[in-house]
């Protein structure tokens, strides 16, 4: 039977949720990651699979157990303050208030490294080529509708008749498809780590408590997560120009790094979001975001496409990032699956069929996309805004009423 060659290019959550999705399909595919091997342990961070998104992906790839089992429903906890220590919101110190039941509304975080983990190992051995990073990938001359990838390592893969850019915000595939570029988004986030924070930072681990603490304000804000591993990550993010990094005269190697940010930046804090950032010394990256214009499009184009951040890179201030790359591989696989009976068809090409697959994925996954930035840019406003935190804690207490009416009108019944 002739089956299509797929390659997919990057093993982040988009790429690897496609593999598996394909594969339980008895699809063919292998994924070129530019990563020397899975124990590449610099992916820190905690990601919340919502319901209708990456829940949802893991569950048609029959994951969703696997997923209740590493997943922490308590890191969904957030706190709410004032820039000046007020607390606002604080799930800690509350009953616990949020829906339970499958399908509701709860959206339970899981390390970045365990879901990575969690999708390579439901795949077949040998699917993610380690080492491989794709330097370029380009139609073949003489056999049109076929790619070829070339690589760092400088080999050449040939012959493939659907490349996915699955490679995230500076894809080496996006050029194929449009001339759009990310651009930066006028925030500069310091990533800070305390790894162990409860024996090393106990005032800053209780202060966080089990999930997330924020804080948004005119031009700042400041962010802490509780990770699985015990550490907590703090972003203090300021929106200033993108050479701001290079030419605001704090040494970010320096040993006073934090104190000059905190001095310069969020002298008037209260001292609880201070001694975030002033503790948390086992590592400080400063980190430019970046985006993709609000509403890219593209005509699509037989035999490449893109998922996730490739397509549709957003900060992360609405938090939505990795569940509309998991919807894209959702979707891609769908598509995909229902022209797999006609590769066969004597009256289609593959070429075809995958052209048509491509051209109904990417219709339902831009217009996704430009949704969910646009709900990503006001999402950033807010945090960036002097009644960022008031507002943040309205909703959540507009949810929590719903949720109690709600279980009182079924206590009543
Ligand atoms: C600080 C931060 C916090 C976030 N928090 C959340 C959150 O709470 N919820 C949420 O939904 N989203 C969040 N996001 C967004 C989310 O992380 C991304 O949207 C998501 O990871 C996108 O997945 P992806 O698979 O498309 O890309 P990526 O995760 O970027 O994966 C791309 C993969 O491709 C590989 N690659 C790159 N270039 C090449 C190459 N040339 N050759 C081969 N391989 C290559 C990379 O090594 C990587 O493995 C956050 C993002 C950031 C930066």
């Amino acid at each position: 039977m002739p089956v299509p060659k797929i390659g997919i290019i990057g093993a982040g959550p988009a790429g690897l949720t496609l593999a598996r999705l394909l594969q339980q399909n008895s699809i063919l595919c292998t994924v070129y990651e530019a990563e020397a091997s899975r124990e590449n342990r610099n992916q820190g961070g905690t990601l919340d699979l919502h319901p209708e998104g990456g829940q949802l992906a893991l569950k048609e790839a029959g994951l969703l157990s696997e997923f209740h089992k590493h997943s922490r429903p308590e890191g969904e906890a957030s706190k709410i303050l004032k820039y000046d220590g007020k607390v606002l919101w604080d799930d800690n110190v509350m009953e616990p208030w949020r829906p339970t039941a499958e399908g509701e509304q709860e959206r339970p975080e899981i390390d970045r490294i365990v879901l990575r983990d969690m999708l390579i190992d439901s795949l077949e051995k040998r699917t993610v080529q380690w080492g491989k990073k794709v330097l370029g990938v380009a139609e073949d001359e003489t056999t049109k509708g076929k790619f070829h990838v070339s690589f760092a390592d400088g080999s050449i893969e040939t012959g493939f008749d659907l490349i996915v850019g699955a490679d995230g915000a500076w894809s080496k595939v996006r050029s194929l498809l449009t001339t759009e570029k990310p651009f930066y988004a006028g925030i500069t986030a310091i990533e800070l780590w305390a790894v162990d924070a409860d024996n090393a930072n106990p005032l800053v681990s209780k202060f966080v408590g089990q999930g997330s603490m924020f804080m948004f304000d005119e031009g700042r804000s400041i962010m802490c997560q509780r990770q699985g591993s015990g550490a907590i990550r703090t972003y203090a993010c300021v929106r200033k120009p993108e050479t701001w990094v290079e030419d605001c005269d704090i040494d970010w190697t320096g040993a006073d790094a934090r104190e000059r940010l905190v001095k310069e930046y969020f002298d008037d804090c209260g001292e609880d979001l201070k001694r975030a950032i002033l503790e948390s010394r086992d590592e400080l990256i400063p980190r430019k975001c970046w985006m993709m214009p609000v509403g890219v499009k593209w005509e699509s184009r037989p035999g490449v496409t893109l998922l996730g951040d490739a397509a549709h890179l957003m900060t992360p201030f609405a938090g939505v990032g990795v569940n509309v790359a998991m919807t894209d591989a959702l979707d891609l696989a769908k598509a995909i699956i229902a022209k797999k009976d006609s590769f066969t068809a004597k009256f289609m090409s593959d070429k075809n069929n995958i052209a048509l697959a491509i051209e109904q994925y990417e219709k339902s996954m831009l217009e996704r996309a430009e949704k969910y930035a646009t709900k990503t840019m006001h999402g950033m406003k807010g945090h960036f805004s002097a009644t960022g935190s008031d507002e943040r804690a309205g909703k959540i207490q507009k949810g929590y009423n719903m949720v109690k009416a709600r279980e009182l009108k079924q206590k009543g019944a």
